[in-house]
């Protein structure tokens, strides 16, 4: 599992074998019924138990703006942040040829279906890594023909940052990216 090392591994093996044996079972039921019934949004590949999410099946949702992330963790934060009215779509990680995943294991395809006259944004939120970056540069050349209106996230620094701290990346996107105040 990712995070957990062989050490965590097995003192979460030991744990569960010393709690009471309901406990223990309540724990797999839990896993049980997640895998049994959770399933993708048929539309935004987002994780829900219904034919679709409640951020799609949502009338108060924002259909013709699309944010792109690469998984449901991250659609997760943006949807903390309580800012973003439109809906997502949920690529299932990004192209990285070093871990073999290319353009056709993600959900390109199905972002590209649902891309119509009604659609008039579709924000890029791969995250700034090189894969992240990567896939965003493949999407936007695949969104171009379609005349849709492609942005990416702002990058910045962090809240309550020092300047000096910046490394040169950040720092040199952060000064590409700024905006009139
Ligand atoms: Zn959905």
């Amino acid at each position: 599992m990712p995070g957990i090392g062989r050490k965590t591994a097995q003192r979460l093996a030991f744990y569960i074998l010393a709690i009471p044996k309901e406990e223990a079972l309540e724990v797999a039921d839990a896993i049980k019924e997640a895998c049994e019934k959770i399933k993708k949004c048929s539309l935004c590949m987002n994780l829900t138990e219904e034919e679709l999410c409640p951020i799609c099946f949502s009338p108060e949702r924002d259909k013709g703006v699309i944010c792109v992330v690469e998984d449901a963790q991250d659609l997760l934060a943006i949807e903390k942040t309580g800012e973003y009215k439109g809906v997502y779509h949920v690529l299932n990680g990004a192209i990285s040829p070093l871990d073999g995943i290319g353009p056709e294991q993600l959900s390109i395809k199905e972002l590209l279906g649902r891309i119509d006259d009604s659609v008039s944004e579709i924000i890029l939120a791969t995250n700034s890594d090189i894969e992240g970056e990567a896939t965003a540069m493949y999407i936007s050349k695949l969104i171009k023909p379609f005349g849709v209106k492609v942005t990416r996230l702002a990058y910045g620094l962090p809240v309550g940052s020092d300047l000096q701290y910046a490394d040169e990346l950040t720092l040199s996107r952060a000064l590409n990216g700024r905006r009139v105040f």
